[in-house]
C-alpha cells in the first residue's frame, strides 16, 4: 500500500472526528476557536528573505511594516540534505515535513512522492490556493501541489495542477500550459476540470464559491515591481480570501513573494526591497483577514536567504544605508518565522525548516500518517 493511500485512509478516519466538531454556518463562535485550533492557514513565503531583507522594510518602507504585527517570532535552520538549500527542497520541507535534495518537488530524498499539507488538508475537506509572483509551476508553489523529481519539469508540473486539489491559483507561467513542448493544451484541460481560467487580468465579474479559479498573467514570471507589476500580490491574496470566505470549509493558502530571491541573485537592492515591500503588503491582507476571522493562523517565513544581503553603512557613513551583497547565490543563515493566530505560540524557538509543516499540522489539529 502506498504512503499516499495509507495517509488518505488515516485522514478519512480523522475527517470523521473533524466533521463532528465542525460548526454550522453562522455560528461563528466555533469549535476551533474554543479548542484553540486553527480553522484556516495562510502560509506566506518570502523566497530568499533573510533577516536583513525583512529589516529593509523597517528602513525603506514609508509605513510601519506589517511584520511588526506578529506576536510570535522564531528561527529555522534551512539546510536540505546538503548545507545550502535551493527553493525546491526548501518548499518541499515546508509542504511535506521531509528534508530532500536540491531540485526535489514534493518528493523525498529517494524521489518518492510525499503527501503535501495542501493535499492532506484537501482530503479533510479544506479548500486550497497557491499564489506566486513567479510562474505557478516554479519550485515554491509547485512543491505544494506537484510531485516531480526535478524542478525543471515545468510542463509536467503544469499538468499535475489539473488533477491537483488546488481550487484557486494566481501567478505567471502561461508558456508551460500552452503545449509548446509536449503538445498538450493544459489550459483546455484546466477548463474541463471546472477551472475558470483568466490569462489577461486579475478580475472576476462575481466570484462563485462553486467554481475554481486560475489566473496565468505572464508567459513566465510576473513583471518586477520595478516594471510596474502593481498590487498583483496583495490583490490576489485578497481575492483568494474573498473566494474562500464564500464557503464554510476551512482553507489553506500558500502566498509566495517569489522575486525577493531574484533581487538577491541579481545583487540589486532596489529590486529586492521593492519586492519585499510588496510581500509585506500581502502579509497585511492576510493579517487583516485573520484579525477579523479569529480562527486563522498566519505564518510568514522564507526557504533560505539569497545574496548574503547586509544593511551596511554607505561609504562609512553610519547615518546612511547602502545594502551590500556577499554572494550571487543562496546563504544558509537562520531564517525568521512570524506567526499570528491560533497555534502561533508553537512557532517560537529555533528548529528545522521541516518544523513548519509539523507545527501547521499541530495548530490545525491534523495528524499525519507519514
Ligand atoms: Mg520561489
Ligand atoms: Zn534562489
Amino acid at each position: 500500500m502506498s504512503n499516499r493511500i495509507l495517509s488518505s485512509l488515516l485522514v478519512v478516519i480523522l475527517g470523521v472526528t473533524f466533521s463532528c466538531t465542525e460548526t454550522s454556518p453562522g455560528s461563528e463562535t466555533s469549535e476551533s476557536q474554543k479548542s484553540g485550533k486553527a480553522k484556516n492557514i495562510i502560509l506566506l513565503i518570502g523566497d530568499g528573505m533573510g533577516l536583513s531583507q525583512v529589516s529593509s522594510a523597517f528602513y525603506f518602507k514609508e509605513s510601519t511594516p506589517h511584520f511588526k504585527r506578529f506576536p510570535t517570532v522564531g528561527l529555522i535552520r534551512t539546510s536540505s540534505t546538503i548545507k545550502i538549500t535551493d527553493s525546491a527542497a526548501g518548499a518541499t520541507a515546508f509542504s511535506t515535513g521531509k528534508k530532500s535534495y536540491n531540485g526535489a518537488i514534493g518528493v523525498d530524498a529517494d524521489t518518492v512522492s510525499q503527501t503535501t499539507i495542501l493535499e492532506i488538508a484537501s482530503d479533510l475537506g479544506w479548500n486550497s490556493g497557491v499564489i506566486a509572483t513567479s510562474s505557478i509551476t516554479h519550485a515554491t508553489p509547485a512543491s505544494f501541489f506537484a510531485h516531480v523529481k526535478s524542478r525543471g519539469m515545468a510542463e509536467a508540473i503544469a499538468a499535475q495542477l489539473v488533477t491537483s486539489d488546488v481550487d484557486f491559483f494566481a501567478g505567471g507561467g502561461l508558456q508551460y500550459f500552452n503545449g509548446s513542448q509536449d503538445g498538450i493544451n493544459t489550459i483546455e484541460e484546466l477548463s474541463k476540470a471546472d477551472f475558470d481560467i483568466n490569462t489577461t487580468s486579475l478580475a472576476v465579474e462575481s466570484l462563485q464559491g462553486t467554481r475554481k479559479y486560475g489566473f496565468l498573467l505572464a508567459e513566465d514570471g510576473m513583471p518586477r515591481m520595478l516594471d510596474d507589476r502593481g498590487d498583483f500580490l496583495p490583490n490576489a491574496t485578497q481575492m483568494a480570501l474573498d473566494y474562500f470566505s464564500l464557503s464554510d470549509s476551512p482553507f489553506f493558502i500558500m502566498v509566495e513573494g517569489s522575486q525577493i530571491d531574484w533581487g538577491g541573485h541579481a545583487n540589486n537592492e532596489d529590486y529586492l526591497v521593492s519586492e519585499l515591500i510588496d510581500f509585506d503588503n500581502a502579509i497585511g491582507k492576510a493579517l487583516d483577514f485573520a484579525e477579523k476571522d479569529g480562527n486563522t493562523l498566519v505564518v510568514v517565513t522564507a526557504d533560505h536567504e539569497t545574496g548574503g544581503y547586509t544593511l551596511s553603512a554607505n561609504d562609512g557613513n553610519y547615518d546612511d544605508i547602502k545594502g551590500t551583497f556577499s554572494t550571487g547565490g543562496h546563504s544558509t543563515t537562520l531564517i525568521p518565522v512570524f506567526a499570528y493566530g491560533p497555534g502561533s505560540e508553537l512557532f517560537g524557538g529555533i528548529y528545522e525548516n521541516t518544523g513548519i509543516f509539523d507545527k501547521m499540522m499541530e495548530a490545525a489539529g491534523i495528524r499525519s500518517a507519514q
